[in-house]
């Protein structure tokens, strides 16, 4: 049985008015027996939901102010519930998420019969299935069964990304509340606000975490954009640096896990801006070009890059991709 419930409780950077409506639920205490999260990855769907069962059942419970902006408010985080909800240790409070790449139906069953016992001193108890599109048929209907027919003070909050993606009959039992996410302006205005980046480096931020709030937050906590340049550098001038050279920027970029897809997203975004460049500059007929490549090498390097990703996102030797991505990089300059 797949259940976890420890997860990092950390505010959502923004909320809105999603965050009002829900306010509005928990003040009036009238929960739906389902709600669904709909909106992109990295919003914040999971966190609110974690803060949303925690407000419902903190023991010093302030009403939140439908009017807020933000959730900060939503439990008071010094109770003896809010503080187990936090630690991820509450029996009440369980939650589902994928284990590679799908919810199966082993898991919703075993849920299912978790839920057969009576909560233990939660006054509602809350089940969290994490990108719930990822249930296979037969598990979305294991689950549909429990929705029609919900344990007492038991209720549901599904996240999901891919709204069509899941069962039209589980849809259908949900409530559906939408994330938006924040427009890039807001974003970057936060970010230097908040992390005190300078106007360009919190903008190619937000492009890198397209529409994520949570990931351009956490690439600013780490002032990632600052810190990784060196490496948008070597791979630019990739035919300058000796084979040997190569060699070792393929093992250090292999080792960059998370960030390495990022990181070659960015190197993609560099590209394209060139190669707009390079088409403004012909019509304007102006004789500078920003860039030394031609408009066709940028492009072959904009594919060498793509096609680098599909391969990483496979079971595949990460250093070898490399090695062969920088030595087409550096031919296809250097021709
Ligand atoms: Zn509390």
């Amino acid at each position: 049985m797949v259940l976890r419930t420890s997860y990092n409780l950390r505010l959502p950077p923004f909320s809105g008015r999603t965050s009002r409506v829900l306010a509005t639920l928990i003040k009036s205490r009238r929960l739906p027996q389902a709600l669904l999260f709909a909106g992109i990855d990295g919003i914040g769907k999971s966190v609110t939901a974690d803060l949303f069962a925690r407000a419902v059942n903190c023991n010093n419970s302030p009403a939140p102010q439908p009017d807020a902006t933000t959730i900060e408010n939503w439990g008071c985080g010094k109770c003896q519930t809010c503080r187990t909800i936090a630690s991820g240790n509450h029996p009440d409070i369980l939650t589902v998420e994928p284990q590679k790449d799908q919810i199966r139906i082993d898991t919703i069953r075993s849920l299912i019969a978790y839920l057969g016992f009576t909560p233990y001193s939660a006054r509602h108890r809350f089940v969290l299935i994490r990108s719930a599109e990822k249930m296979t048929p037969a598990a979305g209907n294991a689950l549909l069964k429990i929705l029609e027919e919900p344990p007492s003070q038991t209720h549901f909050l599904l996240t999901a990304a891919k709204v069509p993606d899941l069962l039209p009959t589980v849809q259908s039992r949900c409530q559906i509340i939408r994330f938006q996410p924040w427009p890039d302006n807001v974003i970057v205005s936060h970010l230097i606000e908040q992390y005190a980046l300078d106007k360009p480096t919190a903008e190619t931020t937000v492009k890198l975490a397209a529409g994520s709030q949570i990931k351009a937050t956490d690439l600013a906590q780490r002032n990632w954009v600052t810190n990784q340049s060196w490496a948008i550098e070597a791979l630019e001038n990739i035919e300058q640096s000796p084979v040997r050279l190569q060699l070792v920027l393929a093992e250090r970029l292999a080792h960059k896990k998370n960030d390495l897809e990022t990181l070659l997203n960015w190197h993609k975004t560099v590209i394209l801006d060139k190669i707009k460049t390079h088409s403004a500059t012909i019509l304007t007929s102006e004789a500078s070009n920003q860039s030394r490549l031609t408009a066709k090498q940028l492009i072959y390097r904009y594919e060498i890059v793509e096609d680098s990703l599909l391969f990483l996102s496979t079971n595949v030797n990460k250093r070898m991709v490399l090695e062969k991505m920088l030595m087409s990089l550096a031919v296809n300059s250097a021709l």
